[in-house]
């Protein structure tokens, strides 16, 4: 079949099975597009392998440990457990509604992954992959306890900037290892912490570049998560810490207080959900990990070191099988601003999108459409409207409302013909080039080559116009007609991959009582099973503008939501203790005498009484006071400034005088000068 000429650049050969999975999503927060950004291109190709006859797992699961889960389950009163059940079931239903059916969905916490965990890292330290070292490690001694990755927030040592235990999120982007952030705090009690010894195991990764270096370049998928992974080798591999101070996790083995980095049992859920799934369907799990069946990632290009450098080198020193490719999506703007859930710039998939009835398919349809995998994807309403509506609405929906209706009213049914050789060649040029289009990883050219085949149909229908040749030539009438339907029922197979909810409405519609995923591309130049036609329906509906509008209005108000949350932060942060104030030493003075400086318009040499000492202060309110008429004013100063020399004049403390005017503070009872103000 022609189909299987193509197969010999990148993908698998069809006796072959595929094993695809996706970055797993950790379980301390819902769902959002920037997911979606990387399930649904993920979703896309395992339907496309399966309608071009490839046998495919598709496996992921949540991830469970680390930190961030400990200190979010800590503030809801909750067991981390209980956290990541939620967020679990909360994907994977969510994961559902968005058509991305997975044939395992597991749990990072679970059993299978506990036990794999453990016999991977054992085998490493069997392997001598593994090494003791004692470091220093943050340590609260008010909370009492080391302060692994999120525990603790301080200074990078990279850039200078804000960062995480972990990772410096605000400046350069480095992964920090245990023990290197500077002037660290304690996030439980906001505390700072110290630095104390204690002995931790590190994975040898830098034993592993050779290795990286032969394996890289062969890897298949897009061409960043290779380039970024080389480059990276080629700077030179610093040795991982993986273990943690901490009771959530895989426990090291033969270790009672320390579990296992969660960069370690995360990825390792791949293999574990295989083996879930084997388990379950009475599948072989080890093909994939220990043979010759290829393993696909799909991820999001934030993680390309862990399954570019550190996951490879940690299959290869256990004995495993290395991923075939590793496929890694652009990141997410929303309205052009960089995607961030504090400032507001989101989209949740279910509060903002599904919840409000709007249909997946047209969603995935935007993210799969707007741009080249590997580049950043930018979401904004107005540009979702226009897609939907000129694309799938006006094209597709358009050319199979027109055919089906005139088949269904008009003819009774399909007509009893063949389609038309160029017929056959359009389709079998769309199916060539979608064809051509995913073994790059060019999804958005995939879909360009499958619209294309669309607005053929839409013109052809257009140009030969049935209802009007039907008054002359009724059997040219229906010849159209049969190449219209020829088309739709392609473009039905081949749209499954992209808005499969769509795409099975449409073959009912065609008569069919079964499932289109179940179909082949094969199909899409074959006849039908049978000539009834069911009612014509609309199943494309165009998106309002006021629907637009309010979304819009969602988004906006969300923004400004989280632009006052911060701003009340600022001004949290910029309080003082009463112990910080209790430093500023007020008192009550008397001026004595002032005088103008030669050469400054804005400021006053004054001498003030202090009670037990005289201060010479230089004050900028020349502007509004006569120096004579402030001999005898009573007023307040803070006497523990530092000197500073202003014009040359040695000033020893300040005068404190209330806005642009510079009212003069006093007392309202007469004090004695240097009396304190408490
Ligand atoms: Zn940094
Ligand atoms: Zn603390």
């Amino acid at each position: 079949m022609y189909l299987y000429h193509l197969k010999a650049k990148n993908i698998v050969m069809s006796d072959t099975p595929l094993l695809v999975t996706c970055g797993l999503p950790y379980t301390n927060g819902p769902c959002h597009i920037g997911h979606l950004r990387t399930y649904v291109p993920a979703d896309f190709f395992v339907r496309y392998m399966r309608h071009k006859g490839e046998e495919v797992i598709f496996v992921c699961g949540s991830d469970n440990h680390g930190t961030p889960i400990v200190i979010s389950a800590e503030a809801e009163g909750i067991t981390p457990r209980e956290m990541s059940e939620r967020y679990n079931e909360h994907f994977e239903t969510t994961f559902k509604k968005m058509g991305i059916d997975f044939d395992r969905f597991g749990m990072t916490d679970d059993p299978t992954n506990h036990k794999r965990t453990q016999e991977i890292v054992q085998k490493l330290i069997d392997n001598n992959h593994i090494y003791k070292k004692i470091i220093n490690q943050s340590y609260c001694p008010h909370c009492q306890m080391f302060l692994p990755d999120r525990y603790v927030e301080g200074t990078c040592p990279h850039c200078g900037e804000k960062a995480r235990g972990d990772e410096c999120d605000q400046g350069c982007g480095k992964h920090l290892e245990p023990g290197e952030i500077k002037d660290p705090i304690c996030k439980i009690c906001g505390g700072k912490a110290e630095l104390r010894d204690q002995e931790h195991y590190f994975f040898k990764l830098g034993d592993f570049s050779d290795f990286l270096e032969e394996y890289l370049p062969q890897l298949k998928g897009t061409s960043n998560a290779r380039n970024y992974a080389s480059g990276w080798v080629k700077e030179g591999l610093h040795d991982w810490c993986i273990t943690r101070t901490l009771n959530w996790g895989v426990k090291f083995p033969g270790s009672e207080e320390l579990v296992v980095y969660v960069w370690v049992d995360a990825p390792i859920g791949y293999m574990s959900f295989t083996e879930e799934w084997a388990e379950k369907t009475g599948g072989d799990w080890e093909q994939f990990w220990k043979g010759s069946s290829p393993v696909i990632h799909f991820i999001g290009q934030d993680i390309v070191y862990h399954h570019c450098v550190f996951w490879p080198a940690l299959l290869k020193g256990a004995g495993y099988m290395p991923p075939d490719a590793v496929v890694a999506s652009g990141m997410v703007k929303i309205d052009d601003k960089k995607f961030s859930k504090s400032r507001g710039y989101v989209v949740w998939t279910n509060e903002d999108y599904l919840d409000l009835g709007l249909s997946s398919d047209y969603l995935r349809y935007y993210l799969l459409s707007y741009t080249s995998h590997t580049k950043e994807l930018n979401f904004s309403w107005k540009e979702y409207q226009t897609r939907v509506n000129n694309e799938l609405v006006d094209t597709i929906g358009n050319f199979f409302y027109r055919t089906l209706h005139f088949a269904a009213k008009k003819l009774g049914g399909i007509p009893q013909k063949e389609p038309e050789q160029e017929i056959l060649a359009e389709i079998e040029k769309a199916i060539l080039e979608t064809e051509r289009s995913i073994q790059e990883y060019e999804f958005k050219s995939a879909i360009e080559a499958i619209m294309a085949l669309g607005s053929f149909g839409n013109a052809y229908i257009q140009t030969n116009a049935p209802w009007k040749l039907m008054k002359t030539d009724e059997e040219g009438a229906k010849q159209v007609i049969r190449n219209c339907l020829q088309i739709v029922k392609a473009l039905t197979i081949l749209l499954d991959a992209v808005i499969p909810d769509k795409a099975q409405k449409s073959w009912e519609l065609l008569g069919y009582g079964d499932k289109v995923i179940d179909h082949t591309l094969s199909e899409a130049k074959t006849g039908f099973d049978s000539e009834i036609l069911p009612n014509p329906e609309i199943i494309f509906d165009k998106i309002e503008d006021e629907k637009i509008e309010e979304y819009e209005k969602t988004l906006r108000m969300r923004v400004e939501t989280a632009k006052l949350k911060e701003k009340s932060q600022k001004k949290e942060e910029n309080m003082i203790t009463i112990d910080e104030f209790a430093k500023v030493e007020l008192k009550a003075g008397r001026i004595i005498e002032a005088e103008k400086i030669d050469g400054s318009k804005k400021l006053l040499r004054i001498q003030v009484d202090l009670g037990d000492e005289k201060r010479q202060i230089v004050s900028g309110i020349a502007q509004f006071y006569n120096p004579e008429e402030l001999a005898d004013q009573d007023v307040i100063v803070v006497t523990n400034l530092k000197p500073a020399k202003l014009f040359g004049v040695e000033s020893n403390g300040m005068i404190l005088a209330a806005g642009e005017e510079a009212s003069l503070l006093t007392t309202k009872i007469k004090v004695a000068p240097g009396t304190k103000v408490l």
